[in-house]
């Protein structure tokens, strides 16, 4: 059709399934355990009435609320729709130059998807073959850099000390590192902001606090950075984080034991599931995520993949290059876990 050569042609980023059907479902390393009581509470006593009037532009309480659960002063804090919503209005912001922006080869597949669409040129950076980012890498030319620490689809953690040597040694350009995963037992950069003023730190409520489903994300950085992803924020869509969201992002925060509980409790089932997959004949780098990153030493990942996903058993593969022989699987509950290695070790005989 003739108006097609008016459209933006994009290929988009392509989620993790959400089933229909109940399964174990291993693919796109939610939390396994509901949110805390206190976000019951505050949603069944919502005053409703409230939503007749636009929320705060900035997130009001739920900033505020953030600002004191991390010592971190309102005006160094942006919210957003999910991390997606934050790490977009970062890109769009921060990468407007014409020199290419870094990321690594294996990383989180949205990161091209973004580029692609806001016209950034950009270069991935191959992982050394353990998967490890090496610094050296990053000390180079470029219109801005974006790091997941832990990685993803990986897991694995950088050193702060590197990511930090990254940051200090790029001043020309903003780096962002994206701590989707970070509370699952790696180091946060977040001391880190108000020594480097090109360093944004993009966190999430999706993994760690339970709520993937209420799409809420942050971003810390000094006031500057806060206030360019504003302007462009502003001239978007001014009132991303609505009432209902504010009110759940709040009562989860105000439920700090309950949030390193459930965070202890995965560390735990992680621990243990990578002695069990160890002595079914799986190799992974070491995760400090939420999530396993696993190859068989004998048998192909597709395949696994495939007959896990008839048994009800989901977890997520990619048919790309350097990683097509592993899979992804989150970390449920224990009496999750616990069938997928049974499961495992009934096929792997
Ligand atoms: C899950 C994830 C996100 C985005 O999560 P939201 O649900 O949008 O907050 C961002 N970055 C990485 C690396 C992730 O794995």
């Amino acid at each position: 059709m003739s108006w097609e050569e008016n459209v933006k042609k994009v290929v988009p980023y392509v989620p993790g399934e959400q089933p229909k059907t109940k399964v174990i479902k291993l693919n796109t390393n939610e939390n396994p355990y509901p949110p805390s009581d206190k976000v019951k509470h505050a949603l069944e006593h919502f005053d409703i009435d409230s939503l007749r009037l636009y929320p705060d532009v900035n997130g009001g309480e739920l900033r505020t609320k953030l600002s004191e659960v991390y010592s971190v002063d309102e005006e160094k804090i942006f919210v957003g729709v999910g991390s997606d919503d934050v790490l977009a209005v970062a890109f769009l912001t921060f990468f407007a130059g014409k020199k290419p922006i870094l990321f690594p080869d294996i990383t989180y597949s949205f990161y091209d998807v973004w580029a692609d669409l806001y016209d950034i040129p950009y270069e991935m950076i191959p992982l050394d073959d353990d998967f490890r980012i090496k610094k050296e890498d990053y000390f180079r030319p470029n219109g801005g850099i974006v790091i997941p620490n832990p990685n993803a689809p990986t897991g694995v953690e950088k050193s702060i000390e590197a990511l930090e040597e990254i940051v200090s040694k790029n001043k020309d350009s903003v780096v962002i590192i994206d701590e989707a995963y970070v509370d699952f037992g790696a180091k946060s950069m977040l001391p880190l902001i108000d020594k480097y003023d090109n360093l944004l730190v993009v966190q999430t409520f999706s993994k760690s606090r339970c709520m993937a489903g209420v799409r809420i994300g942050m971003a810390f950085g000094n006031p500057k950075l806060i206030n360019y992803m504003n302007d462009v924020k502003f001239s978007i869509n001014s009132y991303t984080m609505n009432r209902l969201t504010v009110a759940a992002g709040v009562a989860m925060l105000e439920d700090s034991a309950y949030f390193e509980e459930m965070t202890n409790r995965v560390i735990a089932t992680r621990e243990r599931t990578k002695v069990a997959l160890r002595e079914l004949g799986f190799e992974f780098p070491d995760s400090k995520s939420n999530f396993i990153f696993a190859r068989h030493k004998q048998v192909a990942a597709k395949e696994i993949f495939e007959a896990a996903k008839k048994n009800g058993i989901f977890m997520r593969w990619w048919g790309k290059p350097r990683i097509d022989n592993y899979l992804r699987i989150s970390i449920g509950t224990d009496e999750q876990m616990d069938e997928m290695i049974a499961f495992l070790k009934e096929y792997l005989k």
